[in-house]
């Protein structure tokens, strides 16, 4: 199936509790952690997901957030239509802990009879979206690009495969149902009348399990660019020759505001850590610009890099497989190419 073609298709509508009959579309108020890009929504908070159910009545869509009242973004909810917000608050939880997340999720869901329970495809959103799913029994359907209700209890969904490469369609029957949405796929619809947002506190009922695993410090990002959600990547693979070589990467990076990626080959070898790994075993990037220097496009350097916008290829060898994939080519040594590149882009810097 053709993922261009396919990738406008909305999310939504959604709908709320016990109105089968209803079609109306509710605001498609879905988010992802602080820290990692979604579909477009709202970001601040320590996490934020959305449950459809009461309190917002038919049709709504309720924002839960991992945090006091005040990192409720309630500004940003209103200009989405979100009606209703749980600040998930608890003396054991002090940031990042999956398990109680998701023990919170699943209790505020059957509080409110939701239909669905909706969070970012992101490393956080799957994470805890799989624990909602194996404390409830509950099916989770993940990377989502639609959802239409269309009787009590079943989903009609579109979700990505292969990281984007296909499009599945897939019918849920579950109560409710546990969906992830496929990062920066959808883009968030604001609502034709901003709505008067109402904060409510949520104190889970937390087990001592729950908290066994939980962030306790979270690493400084440079410029608060992460790899997951930065504009321009700027990928090294073999073909770098070894570390020494990646002076060149960050400082292409650095003046396209962007960061480095790199392939398996590159952290296998210890040349840098694998925190900076695109891939299939690594950090699934959806960069405007994705440039890949001395990388030959493995298919599971590619299942990470598929979403990019734009990829150009830096590559000796016009064979490489990463070549097909690359809207652009260079067919040279990266060793010539980046410098020349990046002295163009300061002569440009200066002449401006
Ligand atoms: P190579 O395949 O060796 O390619 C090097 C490229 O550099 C070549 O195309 C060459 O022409 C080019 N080159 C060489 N010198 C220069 C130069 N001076 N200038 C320009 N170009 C040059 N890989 C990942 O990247 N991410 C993953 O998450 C991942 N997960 C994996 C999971 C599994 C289960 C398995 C089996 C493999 C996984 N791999 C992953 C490894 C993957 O199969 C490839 O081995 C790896 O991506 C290759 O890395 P590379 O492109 O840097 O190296």
């Amino acid at each position: 199936m053709d993922q261009k073609a396919r990738s406008s298709v909305p999310f939504g509508p959604f709908m709320a509790a016990g109105e089968a009959d209803r079609h109306d579309a509710a605001p498609s108020a879905v988010a992802g952690d602080a820290g990692e890009a979604s579909g477009g929504a709202a970001q601040a908070g320590d996490g934020l997901t959305g449950v459809a159910g009461a309190p917002a009545g038919p049709g709504g869509v309720v924002a839960v957030v991992f945090g006091g009242a005040a990192s409720v973004p309630v500004a940003e909810l209103s200009s989405y239509g979100v009606q209703d917000a749980y600040a998930v608050e608890s003396a054991e939880l002090n940031g990042y802990a999956p398990q109680a997340w998701a023990r919170a999720l699943a209790g505020l869901a059957a509080e409110l009879s939701a239909t669905a329970v909706v969070a970012a495809g992101t490393d956080h959103g799957s994470e805890v979206m799989a624990h909602v799913g194996a404390i409830t029994g509950l099916p989770l359907a993940a990377n989502c690009v639609s959802a239409e209700r269309t009787a009590e209890g079943t989903f009609e969904l579109v979700r990505h495969r292969w990281a984007g490469s296909l499009l599945e369609d897939a019918v849920l029957d579950a109560r409710p149902a546990l969906l992830t949405v496929a990062v920066d796929a959808v883009a968030a619809a604001a609502a034709e009348q901003p709505a008067a947002v109402s904060v409510h506190a949520y104190r889970p009922a937390l087990e001592e399990a729950d908290l066994r695993v939980s962030a306790t410090e979270s690493a400084e990002r440079s410029a608060g660019v992460s790899l997951a959600t930065a504009r321009v990547v700027v990928g090294g693979g073999r073909g770098v020759g070894g570390p020494d070589g990646f002076g060149v990467l960050e400082e292409l990076a650095g003046l396209l505001g962007g960061v480095v990626g790199v392939s398996r080959v590159v952290t296998s070898e210890g040349w840098r850590p694998h925190k900076q790994q695109v891939g299939q075993t690594g950090t699934r990037i959806s960069p405007e610009l994705y440039l890949a220097c001395g990388i030959s496009g493995a298919i599971q350097h590619m299942a990470g890099c598929l979403s990019a916008k734009h990829i150009v290829a830096v590559n000796t060898d016009p064979d490489a497989p990463i070549i097909s994939h690359a809207d652009y080519a260079v067919i040279g040594d990266l060793n010539q190419v980046l410098p020349a590149l990046v002295a163009a882009i300061r002569a440009r810097e200066g002449s401006s």
